[in-house]
């Protein structure tokens, strides 16, 4: 391994910002305190920064040089909205909420890229730190590009990372094209016609209906789409009745579709319209149907995945850098700006969980697991990588 050896002496105060980050979790949007940490350490170094893109998003600009090149390194900021177990000192002091996924040490290894950036200034061009609020589920990124991250901080790539537990620590695993899932969600109410239930020959029972189309949609899964693109279809909640002699007069599903493709996206939210709304009508009943597109499927960009891999290998060997990672039906709004610019995303590894304190079991250090934990070994080793990405990227 060949980390970035003044990064390496910073180990201690990167250390301190990460678990002072854990100890202070800020949902989606609420991110005021963290974003008022990331702007005074930014400020501190002496790097210029643009605050309030995405209500507390803050952009760094560190420049050099004469080239008018330039390229964007993001972090996420949020935390989730659940109850840490871990009993170190650095848990979660605000209740039901948690750094759960680690966006602590993603903010942790980008601020300890701008310090090294700012002292030593190995490159020619721009680099935009962009540190976001709302990945989880808020689409802070998409927010940020809203209010004009890309036309004021024209970049020619962009590239973010998330830590990935199972991957072993300090390893990278990175895929060209495909490699997150699309994120969308549905809401169908099939309205049939109440009744008493001893007398369903007086109603319309919509929870038969429902069932029949929970059924048919899977058939989509299975049938419909071509069997080398992968998809999920989940049905996740099922409500209906309040009685056991009623026969209600709505039902609902409530679910998740991931597609690593718009195109099977488009072919399972039209198929699940045409069969919940012809189900519903040979049954004499009817439907509403809604379909949420929350985030795209995350596309790496080749060029710029290969760039990556050649600064992950610069960092850890080619022997720790995994080029074909399995991708994830999660999701991840980094996809966003990937639709925009070109780029890349990696996972760094986090490991298997001998990190954790003891005393609370060793694992499993899942993410949005109540007892996950950031890995900080991994906090010299990310922000080399995103320094020799900057390097590489924009030679002097
Ligand atoms: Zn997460
Ligand atoms: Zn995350």
């Amino acid at each position: 391994m060949k980390l970035v050896e003044p990064i390496l002496a910073q180990q201690a105060q990167l250390q301190e910002i990460r678990r002072d980050l854990h100890a202070h979790p800020e949902l989606c949007y609420e991110e005021q305190r963290t974003a008022d940490v990331v702007a005074a350490k930014l400020t501190e170094w002496g790097i210029p920064i643009v605050r309030g893109l995405g209500v507390t998003g803050v952009v760094g600009i560190v420049k050099n040089g004469t080239s008018n090149r330039a390229i964007g390194l993001r972090a996420d900021m949020d935390a989730l909205p659940m109850q840490e177990i871990n009993g170190f000192a650095h848990a979660s002091r605000h209740p039901g909420k948690m750094h759960a996924c680690g966006h602590d040490g993603h903010t942790a290894m980008l601020l300890g890229a701008a310090l090294h950036l700012s002292k030593h200034r190995n490159f020619d061009g721009t680099v935009y730190l962009i540190f976001q609020p709302a990945e989880e589920g808020g689409g802070g990124a998409r927010r940020m590009m809203d209010d004009g991250l890309f036309e004021q901080f024209p970049m020619e790539a962009v590239y973010g990372m998330h830590n990935w537990p199972g991957i072993p620590e300090g390893n990278f695993g990175v895929v060209a094209g495909p490699m997150m899932a699309s994120s969308n969600e549905f809401r169908v109410v099939v309205r049939g016609k109440g009744a008493h239930a001893a007398q369903p020959h007086r109603g319309i029972d919509p929870v038969m209906v429902a069932v029949q189309i929970a059924q048919a949609w899977q058939t989509i899964v299975s049938r419909e789409k071509n069997p080398l693109e992968s998809a999920v279809l989940s049905i996740t909640q099922i409500h209906a009745g309040s009685a056991t002699n009623v026969i209600p007069d709505e039902a609902e599903l409530i679910g998740t579709v991931r597609t690593f493709s718009t195109g099977v996206l488009d072919l399972i939210q039209r198929r699940m319209e045409e069969i919940a709304s012809g189900v519903a009508a040979a049954f004499n009943a009817s439907v509403d149907f809604s379909f949420k597109r929350n985030y795209p499927p995350l596309i790496n960009h080749p060029e710029q995945t290969a760039f990556a891999v050649e600064a992950m290998r610069a960092v850890v060997g080619a022997d720790r850098v995994d080029t074909d990672v399995e991708p994830t039906m999660g999701a991840e709004d980094f996809a966003f700006m990937l639709q925009e610019k070109p780029g890349c995303y990696v996972f760094i590894g986090n490991g298997e969980g001998a990190h954790r304190a003891g005393g609370h079991g060793l694992g499993p250090c899942q993410l949005h697991n109540t007892s996950y934990d950031f890995n900080d070994n991994l906090l010299p080793i990310g922000a080399s990588f995103w320094v020799r990405l900057v390097e590489m990227s924009l030679p002097v």
